[in-house]
């Protein structure tokens, strides 16, 4: 199948999943800050801003008729109904994050269906799924977190089993039982993809051609 996006070889696309309150913008927010040469891919949402979230930081809030207007405009990668709102990846969030010479890598915080349509369109993706450590610990985190009616959590509880029967299309499954363990997960795993040879096999070529490693390439 010929994919709509040829990542540049050195290039780390990664997929965060996980039912709502497992912790995937938590450990999300870790990784960014641990490490400066990945990128957060910032999704559009019809989603109402929770008080603590920055529009074109966390989202792209945008209106209904607005998100309508750019499936029309085949302006995303990916989008799905989740939870009752629209959610998306804008194909410009990919080009802008190639554009940025120190990005050697892309987090998409995305659901199930956003992974299905991105493994089938992008090269070398790597797939993360979070498992909460029991569903009665999903529905304490949902709630501690305070940021949703109850009505609207009920509805994002109701739906985890389901995101969890979904598990099989992810590469790896990463335990969220205590924080700090968890990230040395999702933390080992992106360091062992950056090495992997498909990855870093313009090093070797460059000391077989140069006798010196490559400086990473630039953007393509
Ligand atoms: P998601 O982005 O998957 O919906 P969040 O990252 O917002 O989930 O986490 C939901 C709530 O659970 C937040 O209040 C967060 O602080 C808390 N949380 C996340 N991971 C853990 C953990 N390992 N132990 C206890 N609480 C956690
Ligand atoms: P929340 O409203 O809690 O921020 O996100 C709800 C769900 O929507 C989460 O599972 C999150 O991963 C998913 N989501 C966020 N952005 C996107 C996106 O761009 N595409 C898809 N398919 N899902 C998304």
């Amino acid at each position: 199948m010929s994919r709509l996006f040829e990542m540049p070889t050195h290039f780390l696309p990664i997929i965060l999943s996980s039912p709502s309150g497992a912790g995937k913008t938590t450990l999300t927010r870790l990784l960014l800050e641990r490490c400066p040469e990945l990128r957060f891919s910032v999704s559009h949402t019809t989603r109402t801003p929770r008080p603590n979230e920055v529009n074109g930081k966390d989202y792209h809030f945008t209106g209904r008729d607005a998100f309508e207007q750019l499936v029309a405009d085949g302006a995303f990668l990916e989008w799905a109904e989740v939870h009752g709102n629209l959610y998306g990846t804008a194909l410009s969030e990919i080009t802008r994050t190639l554009g940025i010479p120190e990005c050697r890598g892309l987090i998409f915080d995305i659901d199930y269906q956003g992974a299905r349509q991105i493994r089938a369109k992008v090269t070398d993706v790597v797939t993360m799924f979070i498992l909460p450590p029991s569903m009665a610990e999903l529905e304490r985190r949902l709630r501690s977190r305070a940021s949703e009616t109850e009505e609207a959590l009920q509805r994002r509880f109701a739906m985890a089993k389901k995101e969890i029967e979904h598990y099989a299309l992810f590469d790896y499954l990463i335990l969220n039982d205590d924080l700090d363990r968890a990230f040395d997960e999702l933390r080992s795993i992106v360091v062992a993809e950056q090495a992997r040879r498909t990855r870093r096999a313009f090093l070797a070529e460059s000391l077989l051609r140069t006798g010196h490693l490559a400086p990473l390439p630039l953007p393509q």
